[in-house]
C-alpha cells in the first residue's frame, strides 16, 4: 500500500520536505497537525481550494470540480473535505516510516509537480529536486501559452507572417508536437490556441457565464490551422496560415516530464516518478515491489482503478473534469474538437500507457477528441498500445491488453467494452 499513487491525488507518502505552498489557513495548520503524514496527499485540494490554475491545466481538483456560476458551492463543501479526510486518513494509514523514499513537490505548469525518488541519499536526492525544479520553473516560462515567453514570441511572428527564428528551447518541443499531430490525423491539434482561447481557456479565473460567438468559432475552424501549414528549416519556423497559433498545453507537461526523467537518469537516479498534477512516468521500481497507480473516476471523487508499473512507463489521463465551467447545466471543458471548435462531447476521459511521456501526453487528447467511435484508429496510428476510454454514458471502453493490466476498485460498478487487440 505504501507505494500507491492515485492520479486523483499523491498517496505516496514520505517523510521528505513538503513545503507550504497556499498560505495560511486555519483548517489546513490544525490538519497538518493532526495528520502530519498525510499533509503531502492533501496538499492538492488546499491548492485547488485556493484556485490556483495555470496554462496546462490546474491540476487535482476534487474538491472543487466546475468553474460554474455557482462557483463556492458551499453546500458541497462539507462533504468533499469529508472526502479529504477519508483519503487522507488512508494515507495515514497506510504510511510507514520509509527511508528509502525522498519525497518532494513545487508548483508548475498550473499544477503541482510531485518528485519521488526511491534509494537515493538524502544530500544527492534534494540536490536533484532543485534542478528538476529549475528545470521545470524554465519550460514552464518558455512554453506559455499567453504569457511572455519564447512561444508567444513565435506565435506573434507566425501571426504576422514573419519567419521566426526559433529559440532553442522551443524547436524540439515544436517539432515534436507537429509529428505527433500528424500521427493523431489533427485531432491533438497543438495550433489551435486562437480556439482555445476563444473558449476562454487562457483566462484565470474561466470565463462564467459567457460562450463564445458562434460565427467566430465558424470562422475559426473555417481557417483550418493545422501543422500541415508550417515550415520548418534548421531553426527557422513559417507558416501560411494567419490562423496559427500554438498552444502546447495538452503536451508540454508531458515533454517537462520526459526532460525531467532524463536529468535524473544522468544524475544517476533510475528510480523515480515524476508526477504532474496526477500524469507522471516512472522509471526502476519501489525497492522489491513495482509502483502503483490509481486512476480517478471521472465523475466520482473516487478511484476507479489501478495498476502496477516496472520500469520505465507513463500513465496520463485526459479528463472533461480538469478545466471546465457550466452554463445551465451544459459543461464546456478544456477540451477542443478541432473539426467543430466545440468541446469534444462524447468523452469522460482517457487513459493512455505509454513509455515516453510526451507521446502519452498528446495522446491521450487526441484520443479523448477522437471518442468511442474512432480512438482505436487513431491508437493504432499513433503507436499506442494501452488505452482506456470512459464515454458520458459510462462505458468504459478498453483494448484487451489494457483490460489484463488495469484492477479495477472493488464494488465500483463498470460495464466494460472490450476493442480487438491493438497490435
Ligand atoms: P490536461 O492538461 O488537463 O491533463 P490535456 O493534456 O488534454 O489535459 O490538455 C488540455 C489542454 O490542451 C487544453 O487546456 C488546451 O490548452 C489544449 N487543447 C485543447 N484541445 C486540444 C486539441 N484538440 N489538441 C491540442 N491541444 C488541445
Ligand atoms: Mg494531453
Amino acid at each position: 500500500m505504501l507505494n500507491f499513487i492515485p492520479l486523483v491525488t499523491n498517496l505516496l507518502i514520505s517523510h521528505g520536505s513538503t513545503r507550504n505552498y497556499t498560505g495560511k489557513s486555519l483548517l489546513r495548520h490544525v490538519f497538518f497537525r493532526v495528520f502530519p503524514c498525510a499533509s503531502v496527499a492533501i496538499m492538492p485540494f488546499f491548492i485547488r481550494l485556493k484556485q490556483y490554475q495555470g496554462p496546462f491545466g490546474p491540476g487535482m481538483n476534487l474538491l472543487r470540480k466546475s468553474h460554474s456560476p455557482r462557483p463556492t458551492r458551499p453546500d458541497r463543501l462539507p462533504a468533499r473535505l469529508f472526502i479529504v479526510l477519508l483519503l487522507s486518513l488512508a494515507a495515514s494509514a497506510c504510511s510507514q516510516h520509509d527511508s528509502e523514499v525522498y519525497h518532494d513537490q513545487f508548483f508548475a505548469f498550473g499544477t503541482l509537480i510531485d518528485l519521488t525518488l526511491y534509494g537515493v541519499e538524502p544530500a544527492a536526492a534534494r540536490q536533484a529536486s532543485e534542478l528538476i525544479e529549475q528545470d521545470f520553473r524554465t519550460m514552464h516560462g518558455n512554453w506559455h501559452a499567453w504569457e511572455p515567453g519564447a512561444l508567444t514570441r513565435l506565435n506573434r511572428q507566425l501571426a504576422d507572417r514573419e519567419t521566426a527564428i526559433a529559440d532553442p528551447s522551443i524547436l524540439p518541443l515544436i517539432k515534436e508536437a507537429n509529428r505527433l499531430s500528424q500521427l493523431s490525423n489533427g485531432l491533438f491539434n497543438p495550433v489551435i490556441g486562437e480556439l482555445i482561447s476563444l473558449w476562454g481557456f487562457h483566462d484565470n479565473p474561466l470565463p462564467i457565464g459567457t460562450l463564445p460567438d458562434a460565427d467566430t468559432i465558424k470562422q475559426l475552424v473555417a481557417q483550418l490551422p493545422s501543422v500541415e501549414d508550417i515550415t520548418i528549416e534548421d531553426n527557422r519556423i513559417s507558416s501560411r496560415n494567419p490562423a496559427v497559433r500554438y498552444d502546447l498545453g495538452a503536451f508540454a507537461k508531458g515533454y517537462a516530464i520526459d526532460r525531467a526523467i532524463e536529468r535524473l537518469q544522468e544524475l544517476g537516479i533510475n528510480n523515480a516518478i515524476v508526477n504532474a498534477g496526477g500524469d507522471l512516468r516512472a522509471i526502476g521500481r519501489h525497492g522489491d515491489r513495482p509502483w502503483r497507480i490509481g486512476i480517478r473516476h471521472p465523475r466520482e471523487a473516487a478511484i476507479l482503478a489501478s495498476i502496477e508499473i516496472d520500469g520505465d512507463t507513463s500513465v496520463f489521463t485526459s479528463g472533461d473534469y480538469e478545466r471546465f465551467f457550466e452554463i445551465d447545466g451544459t459543461r464546456h471543458h478544456h477540451i477542443i474538437d478541432p473539426r467543430s471548435g466545440y468541446p469534444a462531447d462524447r468523452t469522460a476521459s482517457v487513459t493512455v500507457i505509454y513509455n515516453n511521456a510526451a507521446t502519452a501526453d498528446a495522446a491521450a487528447t487526441a484520443l479523448f477528441v477522437a471518442g468511442p467511435d474512432e480512438w482505436l484508429a487513431i491508437a493504432r496510428d499513433m503507436g499506442i498500445g494501452l488505452v482506456m476510454l470512459i464515454d458520458t454514458d459510462g462505458v468504459i471502453h478498453m483494448n484487451p491488453a489494457m483490460r489484463s493490466r488495469i484492477r479495477f476498485e472493488p464494488g465500483m460498478d463498470i460495464d466494460v467494452r472490450l476493442s480487438e487487440p491493438l497490435s
